[in-house]
């Protein structure tokens, strides 16, 4: 047989098995019970919370001749032939790809008509806010003359785009978020059901990512299961999982205080693409620069977190205190703005570029220490003297936190020039050079034309990873990657599963091809290109000293060079006309 989704597998039949709606599966239960139901019910909440499976529970127990307490039976011809989605008189309609006039007015018209072997008919329409217009009307028209042996059950993301005077004919529910300790219970049962061993910390990792979705939740504990060798580990969880949130996170922080407002909004554009909603991630920004100032100052409350990465770390040593009070200030006031509005998104944005400002008055330096950049060790001094301006400059924040007007007041800390904080990514020079002196166009063009698919074949968080990602050099043994973040580049280097996946995905590609991987940023890689081709001369190329754009210019009489370099560097070559 083939193999089946878990989240296909293990949806809810019974209300009691739908996880953290107990409020809500009680209700329903009851009313069915006494034999109360109302003729149209608004499911909404986020995605796989449960509504569509609380919507076909619902159509079984109204339905089902052996019903006990409001919960169907499963067992009688009626229940199943719901569950399989063949039962005539339970119309599913997911109006997202139905959004027309005509559906509704035939669902309108079939709805006259009473169920032919059920006792209800019910309609159950799905992301319902997706209709039209016209399809809006039709289907009030139709509320609005109920017919006894007729049920609407309509669910959505998306309640605020429901025209009020729909609203109003239902009888709403509101699906909760499902909190971490019940999808983890749910997963314990998954699990233990069908004999896998796992480690409890990965089932809390993947909860949380899940961010409340139960479907989500067993998505991901799908990907965990296929990635494993066993026991589903930690590691496992965190492989799948951690990365999307983690690194995009590291990203995006470290490009704030980079203070390179572009990469901090290409970051930003990136984790909403990824269908990360803006309120959810305000909230999450907001954590993460809450722990980053909760380990500068008591490493050991965090310490035992599982998903602490080294650009964590580092971003908390490096990084003035009070850079990151004023960072969570602008965040919170980013939450309250954003809770009533239609416009998150460009929010976030304002957000971003703020949070990315340098120095000025009201927004206080980066750095808090000298020590810095390059790799340049930091000496015992310097740490001492860290220490001490953490110090006074936590005495200062609770000042002005305590003195709730202006921040900004005459005795705030002076603020210093940015200093990058910056990453330590060793460019594996030789290994360029190795990759330069096999590359050839051919290898390049073929990897181009089939890095979509590559991406797309591996798990989404390895394709977060690689997303702001090019190959930009190959050859028959070796591949160049630059790479838009530096440490994105850092983190996809130490990550051997991200290199053996790439290996074997691009094997199944391009036949008989499994290059080894040489990481890069993209801002070394002009520098990188120049200095290769002029160390070697043996090839003759004049080439300029221009760094701008990373185009290699030619002197065009060297044809044969110029050829040369061409098959090197495939179209990133561009030759000055003199
Ligand atoms: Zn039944």
């Amino acid at each position: 047989m083939a193999y089946q989704a878990l989240y296909r597998v293990w949806r809810s039949q019974r209300f009691d098995d739908v996880v953290g709606q107990e409020a809500i599966t009680k209700t329903l239960k009851n009313a069915i019970k006494q034999k109360k139901t109302s003729h149209a019910y608004l499911f909404t909440g986020p995605r796989g919370t449960g509504k569509t499976s609380a919507a076909k529970i619902f159509a079984k127990a109204i339905n089902c001749p052996n019903s006990v307490d409001g919960e169907p039976c499963n067992e009688c011809e009626m229940c199943r032939s719901i569950t399989e989605g063949r039962q005539e008189d339970v119309i599913e309609i997911d109006a997202a790809s139905n959004n027309g006039v005509e559906e509704i007015r035939f669902i309108r018209d079939r709805a006259n008509y009473a169920p032919t072997t059920a006792e209800y008919k019910v309609y159950i329409i799905d992301e319902v806010h997706m209709l039209s217009t016209g399809a809006f009307n039709a289907l009030l028209k139709t509320l609005e003359e109920p017919k006894e042996h007729v049920i609407f059950i309509l669910a959505t993301t998306e309640p605020h785009k429901i025209p009020a005077t729909i609203i109003s004919r239902t009888q709403r529910f509101d699906f909760k978020r499902i909190s971490v300790q019940a999808i983890v219970g749910r997963m314990q049962h998954i699990l233990e059901a069908s004999n896998q061993t796992y480690e409890e910390q990965a089932l809390s990792v993947i909860a949380r990512a899940a961010e409340g979705g139960m479907r989500d939740a067993l998505s991901i504990l799908d990907q965990a299961i296929s990635f494993s060798d066993e026991t589903i580990t930690l590691a496992d969880a965190l492989a799948v999982t951690g990365s999307l949130t983690t690194e995009m996170m590291d990203a995006f922080i470290s490009a704030c205080l980079e203070q390179n407002v572009s990469a901090a909004l290409e970051v930003l554009e990136n984790i909403l693409a990824e269908g990360k909603e803006a309120r959810r991630l305000t909230e999450d920004l907001l954590l993460y620069c809450r722990d980053l100032l909760m380990y500068q100052q008591a490493p050991q409350l965090l310490n035992e977190r599982a998903n602490l990465t080294d650009t964590f770390k580092e971003l908390a040593e490096k990084t003035a205190a009070d850079r990151f009070y004023w960072m969570i200030k602008i965040l919170s006031e980013t939450q309250n703005e954003i809770r009533f509005t239609n416009h998150a998104n460009v929010y976030l944005e304002v957000a971003t570029v703020k949070l990315a400002a340098p120095p000025t008055n009201t927004a206080p330096a980066v750095s808090s220490g000298s020590g810095e950049a390059d790799g340049t060790p930091v000496d015992n001094e310097d740490i001492v003297e860290l220490k001490r301006q953490i110090v006074q400059l936590q005495t200062e924040v609770k000042q002005l936190k305590d003195r709730p007007a202006a921040p900004g007041k005459a005795d705030e800390p002076k603020a210093r020039a940015p200093k990058k904080t910056s990453s330590a990514y060793r460019i594996p020079t030789e290994r360029v050079y190795q990759v330069l002196s096999e590359a050839t166009k051919d290898h390049l063009q073929g990897i181009r034309g089939v890095w979509e698919d590559l991406l797309m074949a591996l798990p989404v968080t390895q394709r977060a990873l690689l997303k702001a990602s090019e190959p930009v050099a190959a050859g028959p043994s070796l591949l160049l990657l630059a790479f838009d973040y530096e440490i994105v580049c850092q983190r996809a280097d130490g990550n051997e599963e991200l290199r053996t996946n790439m290996q074997n995905s691009l094997g199944l590609m391009i036949k008989d091809y499994s290059p080894e991987f040489v990481f890069i940023t993209r801002e070394s890689w002009p520098r990188l290109r120049q200095s290769y081709v002029s160390q070697h001369k043996d090839m003759k190329p004049e080439v300029s000293d221009a760094e701008d754009e990373g185009e290699i210019e030619l002197i065009p009489e060297e044809n044969q060079v110029v050829e040369q370099a061409k098959s090197l560097f495939g179209d990133l070559v561009t030759i000055q006309e003199d």
